[in-house]
This record gives structure tokens, sequence and C-alpha cells, in this order.
């Protein structure tokens, strides 16, 4: 939102021009309703940063119109400030109580106006930014930097979470880069992270909405896919394992490809997380340690 706009609601035809006068500027707008039913539309409508209302009005008063404001979703976050002819303590003190943020008083002095509305603004502002950097932290708290995709930690509470609350069968599939050494030693880190990058990209254009990835270690992808037998998840692991290896990769003059190896599993409740991620790591050792570019289903089950 680059341009704020201020509500003003307020019978007067007259203190709604005064109070465009004081407070518009290029960055602020002034919207103007002359009724409390009007306000509470236009209020619905254009979402304003902020809204001075008028007390004593003709049909619902400034109380109720309020009242009303708090009462919906979409208004109820809008602090309020009350233009008020009766500066006595009583009808100031209903105001807050209907959930008024401040009031002014009748007539303006204008210094004050503007210095109230604009403690106002800086307040909406910093909630803004705050709102922001917690969607920051939280996002940083949950993904890995380079891919976005889940880290390690938040899958597992995903995870566990879902294994908790579902009763259908789950697959586990890792993936880890083949040779991904010799990626970052031959042509240098930053084609490494092309690889990375481009693979997770692969894995979410072809994966379902439900299924959740994550960036498991350095070159390894753990993904649980929901509602999924084993046979089907290894079914899908093949179709990634694919278009991963059909993928040509170019660095400066140089051109190269890529495979993966997985090992796919069903989840069994019946022992510890931490087994079956033994399980399906297994799975994908023995597909490395017989030739990788493969994926291996559930090996070995039993130890
Ligand atoms: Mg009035």
């Amino acid at each position: 939102m680059d341009r704020d706009t201020i509500l003003v609601v307020d019978d007067s035809e007259i203190i709604c021009s005064i109070i465009k006068g004081i407070l518009e500027t290029p960055n602020l707008h002034i919207a103007i309703a002359h009724s409390g039913e009007e306000g509470i539309s236009k209020a619905k409508e254009i979402k304003p940063t902020l809204i001075l209302l008028d007390i004593i009005m003709n049909g619902i008063d400034g109380y109720e119109t309020c009242r009303i404001l708090k009462e919906y979703e979409e208004t109820k976050d809008i602090p309020v400030i009350f233009i008020t002819g009766n500066n006595d303590s009583d009808s100031v003190l209903k105001g807050f109580e209907v959930g008024a943020a401040d009031y002014v008083s009748k007539p303006f002095i204008p210094e004050e106006l503007k210095a109230r509305v604009k403690v106002h603004m800086q307040n909406i502002k910093n909630q803004r930014e705050l709102q922001f950097l917690m969607k920051e932290l939280k996002e940083m708290a949950t993904t890995d930097y380079l891919t976005k995709l889940y880290n390690r930690r938040y899958f597992t509470e995903q995870l566990l979470d879902y294994v908790a609350n579902n009763n259908n069968p789950i697959s586990l599939i890792i993936f880890d880069i083949d040779n991904f050494k010799k990626v970052n030693d031959t042509y240098g880190h930053n084609a490494g992270d092309m690889v990375l990058l481009t693979v997770s990209q692969i894995f979410k254009l072809i994966l379902r909405e439900e299924d959740v990835i994550s960036r498991w270690g350095g070159e390894e992808f753990m993904i649980y896919m929901p509602d999924t037998t084993a046979e089907k998840a290894l079914d899908i692991a093949n179709k990634l394992r694919n278009e991963v290896s059909k993928y040509t990769y170019h660095c400066d003059n140089a051109s190269f490809h890529c495979t993966v190896t997985g090992g796919v599993i069903q989840y069994d409740r019946e022992i510890s997380p931490e087994k079956n991620i033994t399980n399906v790591d297994q799975a994908l050792y023995f597909g490395k340690s017989s030739g990788k570019n493969r994926c291996i289903y559930n090996y070995p089950i039993m130890v």
C-alpha cells in the first residue's frame, strides 16, 4: 500500500472540507462519508488506514458506527479517532469504551489534528513493519535460504503432525544428487547452487500440492506424500529422477547433466520416526552402492 487513505465520517460538509484541507497531502488521500451508514460501507470498500468519526450525526451516531466497525473482520483493526464537540469526560470515555483509539475536539487546532493523526499513522506503519518482520522470521525459521524448501526441522514437525492425525498410507522419498561434489569441484559453487535450485524446482513442478518437500541436508531432499502407497510413490520417484536426468545445465562454455538416486518407503506407524528415516536412508544407500541414478523401494525392510 503506497498511498494511505483516511476516511472522514461527519454529517457536516464544512467540517469534512476543513479536515481535508488540513490533512490531505500527495501521499495521504482523504475520503468522505456523511453518515454512519455510508461510513461503514465506505470503510469496508476502501479499507482506510484510519477513520475520523463524528459523534453526533443523523441516523446512527458515532458510537454506534464505531461499535459496528469493530464487529466486522475487515474493519475491526482500523483505528478510529472520534471528532467530538463535547469533550466532557463522559463522552470521551464512552468513545474509548466502544473501541476508539483517540479523540480530537472541535473546533480543530490544525497542528493538534495533524499531530494526532501522525502518531496513529506511525503506529500503523510500525505494526505493518513488525508483521512483515515476523513473516520473514517465520520463513527463515522454517525454510532453506537457497531453495526456499522447508528445512529439516520444520519438515519433520509437519510429518509427525500428519502421521499423528491421519490414518492413510504415507510414503517417504529421499533423493541425493549424484556426484554433487564433482559438480562443485568442476564448475564451481554457483553451478552447484544452480543444480540444487533446478532440482528443487523440478520436484515442486511435478509433485502435488499436498506433497511436502524439504532440503534435508547438503544435496539431499526428503519428501512425504500423504495418502500414497509405496508403489505409487516409487512411480513418482522414478518420474522425478527421469526429469532431473533430462535437464541440461549450462555453465560458462560447458554443459552437463546431473542425476539423482532415490530411496522410497511406506511410512510404518509401528516403528519410530527415526527408524523410518533410517529405513529410507538405507534404501538410498543401496541405490547409491548399486550404481546410482535409480530409485530403490523399501530396502532393507527388516533391520
Ligand atoms: Mg455532527
